[in-house]
């Protein structure tokens, strides 16, 4: 079960995935230009924006906004408790779900629309949130409930 094939294993080590498991948070496999958002198919250009979680049967899911992985869990199910996001400050981070906030700049924009971008501390949200001019500012736990619900048009119009 935890034999890697030989193409995985070096998919891996290109992502630096030993930069990661200190804290104990795997990267999934994404390879800019080539791998597909799960949900709306885009072509994942930027990792700052990437998300991965496992479906209900263990497989890998990758996205290419976090709003994408909310919007398919709602739709097909999924483990919580697999989700992580990649850190939007820092390059080469992966965030557990718990551990991410979530920040939304006005006139935010991100690969599938829905504004929402991942980040380590709530410092790190709010700072991207005063350089936008306001926003809004969720914890993992309300963004389940919140991002992926909204149209893709990503206005961040809420009810
Ligand atoms: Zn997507």
């Amino acid at each position: 079960m935890k034999r890697l094939p030989p193409v995985s294993a070096l998919a891996l080590i290109l992502l630096g995935a030993a930069a990661c498991q200190d804290r104990g948070v795997e990267p999934p496999q994404v390879e800019l230009g080539v791998t597909r958002c799960q949900r709306c198919q885009r072509v994942i250009n930027d990792l700052r924006w990437a998300a991965a979680d496992r479906d209900d049967a263990g497989m890998n899911r990758v996205f290419d906004d976090p709003g994408c992985l909310f919007a398919l869990r709602r739709e097909r199910g999924g483990s919580e408790e697999s989700s992580i996001f990649h850190d939007h400050a820092s390059s080469g981070t992966w965030l557990r779900g718990a551990d991410t906030w979530f920040a939304a700049p006005l006139q935010g924009i991100s690969p599938a629309g829905f504004g929402w971008a991942a980040y380590a501390s709530f410092g790190e949200a709010q700072d991207a949130v005063t350089a936008a001019g306001g926003g809004r500012i969720l914890r993992y736990e309300q963004a389940a409930s919140v991002i992926g619900g909204e149209p893709d048009s990503g206005t961040g119009a809420a009810p």
